[in-house]
């Protein structure tokens, strides 16, 4: 049964296929409330965990928006500072690599956050929503998980949301971390952590995101670059994504050097693990030449982490220099410290 937790946990629920359900021969869609969510977990009770629940918002994960995790970290740490011990947000998976972190750039406090869904739906046969949600109260009760900052729970695995990807459309084991793998797990009812993830948070206000536009544009093999032209044009800031470490078809480079000159361009790489170079190669195009031409290097951030940092920044009202030393440091493309930035 583990130890009895007696700690104070709040679940926001924001939908997803965990709370998807359908009357007839439809899809599902969201529909369960958070209450309805932690009344299907079983063994919940013997946790000992004190739980509030909010019906936050009602949505596939793939219709939330920056200004909805803005407001979403301010009611939680409004709950930490009414007495919560822990948080848990349940939401739909599609979007989690990109949601869970943007919150722990934002979530200014030491008490766990902790981001879970679900891969199958409640109607499936190995529905896997209750075992994820009661991992996650678990992990949210925990002492040992204080200070690690928003971390996301799935298949019994612990993942730090800086390094997390969803990388398989349907398995319950689809949430890995490529770079470093997961920084704990759950077992026999307690977490175990195995590693403590270095901590960014910005110190900037959050700002309503939503007049910001950021694009991710992968270059692509024989890539003119008109794409990235007519999308440099009507964005704030642009994350490249380009080839292994850091590289762009020559016919771009120009485009990029313009585009560079008037508003950040990030680069970041399209493979999903490992860092953006600096000074390896050196053809027109390389991360070298890239670099030498103004782009910001993403460091070991993917591209769609790259550019939730890029957006938060820029909505901020952020300008070229700011947002440099910010993916200097949250990026590690310089050494990384233990400092809480
Ligand atoms: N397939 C998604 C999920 O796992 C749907 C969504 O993100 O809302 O929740």
């Amino acid at each position: 049964m583990g130890q009895p937790l007696s700690r104070r946990v709040v679940v926001f629920a924001l939908g997803g296929t965990i709370a998807m359900t359908s009357d007839n021969q439809a899809g599902v869609v969201p529909t369960l409330s958070a209450s309805d969510l932690v009344a299907a977990v079983p063994g919940l009770a013997d946790t000992g965990a004190d739980i509030t629940v909010h019906d936050f918002r009602q949505l596939p994960g793939a219709s939330l928006t920056f200004d909805d995790l803005i407001a979403l970290n301010a009611a939680a740490s409004h709950a930490i500072d009414a007495g919560a011990d822990g948080i848990v947000v349940t939401q739909g998976t599609d979007t989690i690599e990109e949601t869970a972190f943007a919150l722990d750039l934002l979530w200014p406090s030491d008490a766990p956050l902790v981001v879970t869904g679900a891969m199958r739906n409640p109607k499936l046969a190995g529905a896997d929503g209750p075992a994820n949600l009661l991992a996650a109260i678990r992990v949210a009760a925990a002492a040992e998980t204080r200070g690690m900052g928003c971390l996301v729970v799935l298949n019994d695995e612990i993942h730090a949301a800086r390094w997390v990807r969803k990388t398989h459309t349907t398995s319950p084991a689809a949430f890995r971390s490529p770079d470093t793998g997961p920084v704990g797990l759950v077992a026999e009812h307690r977490p175990r952590v195995l590693t403590r993830p270095i901590r960014h948070t910005l110190t900037l206000q959050p700002q309503p995101a939503a007049d910001v536009c950021t694009a991710v544009v992968p270059v692509v093999l024989g890539d003119n670059g008109a794409v990235l032209r007519q999308a440099g044009n009507v964005v704030d800031g642009l994350v490249v994504a380009g080839f292994g470490v850091g590289h762009v078809p020559v016919a771009t480079v120009e485009i990029l050097t313009d585009l560079a000159a008037v508003k950040p361009v990030v680069l970041a790489s399209r493979i999903g693990a490992g860092p953006v170079l600096t000074s390896t190669y050196g053809f027109p195009g390389s991360e070298s030449d890239l670099l030498g031409r103004g782009l910001i290097s993403a460091g070991s951030l993917d591209p769609f982490k790259a550019r939730g940092l890029l957006h938060l920044l820029l909505a901020a009202g952020h300008g070229r220099d700011e947002i440099a030393k910010a993916f200097a440091t949250i990026g590690c493309a310089d050494p990384p410290t233990n400092e809480r930035e």
